[in-house]
């Protein structure tokens, strides 16, 4: 797949699901509505949907929500989308995840196919993490990661950056990560979905700020690893762990994207920062034969934008795009 600007689409993240046991509160607001459950793809026909990108050239597969680890029987899908690991018709199958579930899945997430997974944590303090997620708790998602270290799982910590909130902890987050041997990704907020008030603007806080923070303490060196995803790395002297640095504002990646983004309703969006969609429900369930769907997948890449541009400031009011994350999927 070939989008009009030369890039080749070769990663398809997946939003299984748009429920969540947490509702940090940069993502969702608290009394957030979701899909009524009959406009959810079955996970037959999510499995289906992956097939048909997998046959038009998807070598990577990223699972993600919502939470994707509560939707019910989701090892289902996963196990199964796992023998396409195995054929070597993927390279790769992973998911992001709070960890929440992890103390339960590490082992089948193994047994499935999956070598590495993301797993989102802003705090290593108790407190701090109950007022972000607002209905998490620390000790389960830590449970959780040293399940999946414990189950070979490689894991990277993704951390979005919050002013005033985890800004004060980014060391210890680099040291911790460190010593367990997970890598690291700080990521900026950005303007996805109404959340309450001008909360993300006060949280907003540049990669280029924290980056030179941190580069104060530590010996940060460029690295040119990549995992086909938008970060940007270099590795610490000290720790010898990776660092990542997913910058959306402050740095476009758009020119290297190779991604496109399916909900668990079915609609492809060719980008996270724009409003244009292709509803795939349509062609899945319009016909047995995947003609139509393989067309319709063809013709939505066809589409596929230059990129985003989000702006975070106070002359910009509301979200630059009203989808939550949880829509699209991180
Ligand atoms: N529930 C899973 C998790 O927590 O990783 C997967 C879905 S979650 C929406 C994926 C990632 O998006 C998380 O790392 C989360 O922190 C991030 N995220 C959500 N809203 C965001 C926003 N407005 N700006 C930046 N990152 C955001």
């Amino acid at each position: 797949m070939i989008d009009p600007f030369g890039r080749t689409v070769s990663y398809l993240r997946v939003s299984v699901t748009d429920r969540c046991d947490f509702r940090c509160v940069y993502c969702m607001a608290e009394d957030m509505t979701f899909l009524p459950k009959r406009d959810v793809l079955s996970l037959e026909e999510l499995d289906r949907l992956c097939n048909a990108f997998i046959r038009q050239g998807v070598r990577k597969l990223r699972l993600t929500g919502g939470e994707p680890l509560v939707r019910r029987n989701i090892m289902w899908l996963i196990r199964n989308l796992g023998r396409q690991v195995e054929r070597g018709a993927l390279d790769e199958l992973t998911l992001t995840t709070n960890g929440s579930q992890l103390a339960k899945y590490a082992d089948d997430l193994v047994a499935a196919g999956v070598r590495r997974i993301n797993v989102s944590l802003d705090t290593l303090d108790e407190r701090k993490f109950a007022a972000i997620t607002r209905w998490g708790r620390l000790g389960q998602v830590m449970d959780g990661i040293a399940a999946a270290k414990r189950a070979g799982l490689q894991i990277k910590i993704n951390t979005v950056a919050l002013k005033g909130v985890n800004d004060g902890e980014f060391d210890e987050l680099v040291a911790w990560c460190g010593a367990e041997g997970h890598d690291l990704t700080f990521i900026e907020v950005m303007p996805m979905g109404e959340i309450g008030g001008d909360a993300r603007l006060d949280q907003y806080l540049p990669l280029s700020q924290v980056r030179g923070r941190l580069a104060e303490r530590w010996t940060l060196t460029e690295s040119d690893h990549r995992t086909g995803g938008p970060a940007r790395y270099v590795t610490v002297g000290e720790t010898g762990g990776r660092l990542g640095f997913i910058t959306p504002l402050t740095h476009n990646f758009c020119e290297s994207c190779n991604r496109v983004r399916l909900t668990c309703t079915g609609t492809l969006y060719m980008c996270l920062g724009q409003e244009d969609a292709a509803d795939l429900r349509a062609s899945l369930r319009a016909s047995e034969s995947d003609e139509p769907l393989d067309a319709a997948i063809q013709a939505a890449i066809a589409r596929k934008p230059k990129g985003h541009d989000f702006v975070i400031d106070r002359g910009h009011h509301g979200p630059a795009v009203p989808r939550h994350m949880s829509v699209t999927g991180g």
